[in-house]
């Protein structure tokens, strides 16, 4: 399993930019991340390693602002000579839940068509826009075709207990995941799952195993898509491990736990994909850990 370098950095979210460089270890490289809550923070979940920290101003999301400012960064990127490897729909909340979402995407896409062609678009998100008839449908139109949007789904629990330690959220377990299996049976999905300890105690493992066997069943959407369909097709395309990297603003409810325990998580979620009768799955999705 790859094990990847140094941390981002995204403070300037917290003082209103709306688009912000940063070096990402799970993009391996620039990353224009673009923030559609530059004055609050609007989330349907309460993470308790989330790392939204207090706002330093009150200016509203501005379409055209995000416009001018992704062109002038992208535009300084190449001008030093850097790659960038992604255009990033995340920060200060649920990408989803805001009103511009879809029209800040469309634009997005345009510009990076224009400066970047070779760079990806990402949307990172904790599902719950998908309980939403258009979102769902908007999405999975969006993540299908050649320059399609990547969308980064958050799974980070396989029980209602963790999911209520770790969400914090009104939003029903059993219907959230109903619903992200939904999704993943029509469009391409990369799972991303945050691995570390709620008031000092790790998952239990009723929890891993739990969650670990969620995984094994969505990877088999992706098995029964594949051979159908073939390249990108719907389903899981890839698993990404990451740990508490950065401080929160709730620390220490939420800690990190040793990098061992995430190789060891992911080394079993290989050994369980590779048991699986599904050949297509026994192919390997590929999995990764950013400790
Ligand atoms: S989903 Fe993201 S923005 Fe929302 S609370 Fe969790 S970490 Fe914070």
């Amino acid at each position: 399993m790859e094990r990847l370098g140094p941390i981002e950095n995204h403070r300037s979210r917290e003082e209103g930019v709306l688009v912000y460089p940063v070096y990402s270890r799970r993009s391996q490289g620039l990353s224009m991340g673009i923030n559609l809550f530059p004055n609050h923070k609007l989330c349907s979940f309460d993470c308790p390693y989330c790392e939204v920290f207090p706002f330093k101003q009150a200016a509203p999301f501005s379409l055209e602002l995000m416009e001018k400012q992704l062109h002038a960064e992208l535009s300084r990127a190449q001008k030093q000579g850097i790659r960038v490897k992604d255009i990033c729909f995340s920060g200060n909340g649920e990408p989803s839940l805001s009103p511009y979402f879809f029209a800040a995407l469309d634009s997005a896409g345009r510009i990076r068509d224009g400066a970047v062609p070779d760079a990806a678009l990402v949307l990172i998100t904790n599902g719950t826009g998908l309980l939403n008839h258009q979102t769902f449908q908007g999405l999975g139109q969006a993540a299908s075709g050649p320059k399609a949007l990547h969308i980064w789904l958050k799974l980070d629990a396989g029980t209602e207990a963790w999911y209520t330690l770790m969400a914090r959220s009104s939003v029903p377990f059993a219907r959230l995941i109903s619903t992200i299996k939904e999704f993943a049976a029509c469009a391409p999905v990369t799972i991303q799952t945050m691995l570390c300890a709620i008031q000092g105690k790790p998952p239990p493992q009723e929890e891993a195993r739990a969650w670990e066997g969620l995984v094994v069943e969505l990877a088999g959407i992706r098995a029964r898509a594949a051979s159908r369909t073939g390249e990108r097709s719907p389903g899981i395309q890839d698993i990404q491990f990451y740990g508490k990297a950065r401080p929160a603003p709730e620390d220490p409810l939420a800690t990190a736990l040793a990098p061992a325990y995430l190789e060891e998580r992911a080394a079993s979620l290989k050994a369980a994909l590779e048991r699986s009768p599904l050949p297509q799955i026994r192919k390997a999705i590929p999995i990764r850990v950013f400790p």
